[in-house]
């Protein structure tokens, strides 16, 4: 095979022919944050079979047909990396591989690379980086949350952009690397930090249970947007409400959707100057046990009958990671249900 090089460019090469032939930059211009791996490996009929794995993140098998198997152990994000790369060894033709933690967790890029690890590994894991975060993905989320490039420095920007591409953190900070959007520097300081730090400093002073789940900060930047997350997220949500003229966000639809208020507050943004009659309305709601459906909050004078003056629509998906078990959409096509 040719050198590393040429086989890093040669697997990110298939990864855009499958945004071509997925037409994904159209799906992201819409409503879909991050790429649908799943659906990918649905549509080309590759079996995906969930388990629970003992010291394996996925497998990609090949006796007669292929198909892949991936740990139901692990989170959503781990779970979507980890199909992309058997979904690589799919795409570019290699040898049956079995893929434990360390495999899957090594960069494709940079230092670590030397050592004698097996090419089609470095391969499927160059490949899922450039299907799961491509940079021009990566640059639709900053430009939809209208952040800097300097944000992205900062340990709470990078992981909420993780949320939207339903990549882990660390995932997301290798791709800011590769792309160049951080130095080396940025990026150990990155790593530095634990998410668990970062969900606290979002939550607080609300204390959840455990630290777990995921914590989506949620603002009329993420209007129409799909979020997809595991049964054990938080969301935050932000807003600025006018309160001052009678108006009043109406969050109802977080309960219908699964989702329990757990803490509701008000904080004055101008705190001498209250000319603006603002607030800045955080609400914080809790998954459990998974939330699912669409969610229309809106800002509304509550005595009067009239249009909302804002609203933030979301299509919520906590439902993950995905149980054992076929992937749902081949489990619905073998039940004639799809
Ligand atoms: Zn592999």
């Amino acid at each position: 095979m040719a050198d590393m090089r040429t086989a890093i460019l040669r697997a990110a090469q298939a990864a855009d022919r499958l945004h071509k032939e997925f037409e994904t930059k159209s799906y992201t211009d819409g409503d879909e944050g991050r790429i649908d791996v799943f659906g990918m490996m649905a549509k080309r009929d590759l079996p995906v079979m969930f388990r629970p794995l003992d010291k394996l993140l996925g497998a990609y098998l090949n006796e007669g047909a292929p198909g892949v198997i991936i740990t139901t152990q692990r989170q959503l994000p781990v779970q979507r990396f980890t199909a992309a790369h058997e979904l690589g060894h799919a795409v570019m033709g290699h040898t049956p591989s079995l893929d434990p933690e360390d495999v899957l967790m090594r960069s494709p890029f940079g230092a670590k690379i030397a050592g004698g690890y097996d090419l089609q590994d470095i391969q499927a894991n160059a490949f899922a980086s450039q299907l799961l975060l491509p940079r021009w993905l990566l640059a639709k989320h900053v430009r939809r949350q209208g952040w800097k490039p300097e944000n992205l420095i900062e340990p709470d920007t990078v992981y909420q952009l993780s949320l939207r591409l339903g990549a882990s953190y660390s995932a997301t900070c290798h791709s800011l690397l590769s792309g160049r959007s951080i130095d080396g520097s940025a990026y150990d300081d990155l790593l530095a930090v634990k998410p668990r730090d970062i969900k606290r400093r979002l939550l607080a002073p609300y204390e959840p249970e455990n630290y777990r789940g995921d914590v989506w900060l949620i603002t009329e930047r993420d209007d129409g947007l799909l979020l997809e997350g595991s049964r054990s997220d938080l969301v935050v949500i932000n807003v600025l409400e006018h309160s001052g003229s009678g108006y009043l966000w109406r969050i109802e639809d977080l309960a219908a959707v699964g989702l329990a208020v757990v803490k509701d507050g008000r904080t004055d943004p101008h705190e001498k100057d209250t000319v603006g009659g603002m607030v800045f309305r955080k609400v914080v709601a809790e998954s459990r046990t998974g939330a699912i459906g669409h969610v229309n909050l809106s800002e509304i004078r509550p005595w009067m009958e009239s249009e909302p003056l804002r609203s933030l629509n979301l299509e919520l998906d906590f439902t993950g990671p995905v149980p054992a078990g076929l992937l749902q959409a081949q489990r619905e096509a073998l039940l004639g249900v799809a």
